[in-house]
């Protein structure tokens, strides 16, 4: 027998109650379609769910992200940076460094000063409209580590 509900085999198992006659004698045929619909139903919902928490992790990342910006510690790593490369941008030597750029953000809020280049605004800007795909997996994936421990660094004992 199938379930007109889900589409699945269910034996013998089904409850008549609550079904017609006629009902009933549909869940004797097995009707691959119903079957697959409801898979495909079911795979809809699993996809938007999981945008939907894709969404919040990032929304969340871009919240602890600006506020990690703001902090003295954030600030102090970028002064050392841009001391490290005596003021200038590390990508064109012409104009002077004034932010830090992450080449990874394998350990953000906890990153280690060879993972951050100084950069001018304009070469900073043109980075990241070209950054790769790559680049942002690997946000995502620090995205959910950072949002749930904050800025503190958490090392879990390695
Ligand atoms: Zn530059
Ligand atoms: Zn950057």
């Amino acid at each position: 027998m199938q379930c007109i509900t889900c589409g699945e085999p269910v034996g013998l198992r089904v409850s008549a109650k609550g079904y017609s006659d006629e009902e009933i004698t549909r869940m004797e045929i097995f009707d691959d379609a119903l079957r697959s619909k409801s898979w495909d139903d079911y795979r809809r919902r699993f996809d938007a769910k999981r945008t939907e928490e894709e969404h919040r992790i990032k929304a969340e990342w871009n919240r602890q992200y600006e506020h990690y910006r703001q902090t003295d510690e954030w600030k102090h790593k970028r002064s050392k940076v841009i001391l490290r490369a005596q003021g200038l941008c590390e990508a064109c030597r012409d104009r002077p460094a004034t932010q830090a750029h992450h080449t990874t953000y394998a350990h953000v809020g906890r990153e280690f000063l060879f993972e951050l280049v100084a950069v001018c605004e304009p070469c900073h800007r043109s980075m990241h409209a070209s950054i790769h795909s790559r680049f942002l997996k690997d946000l995502f994936h620090t995205a959910m580590v950072f949002c749930s421990t904050g800025n503190e660094s958490q090392e879990g004992g390695r």
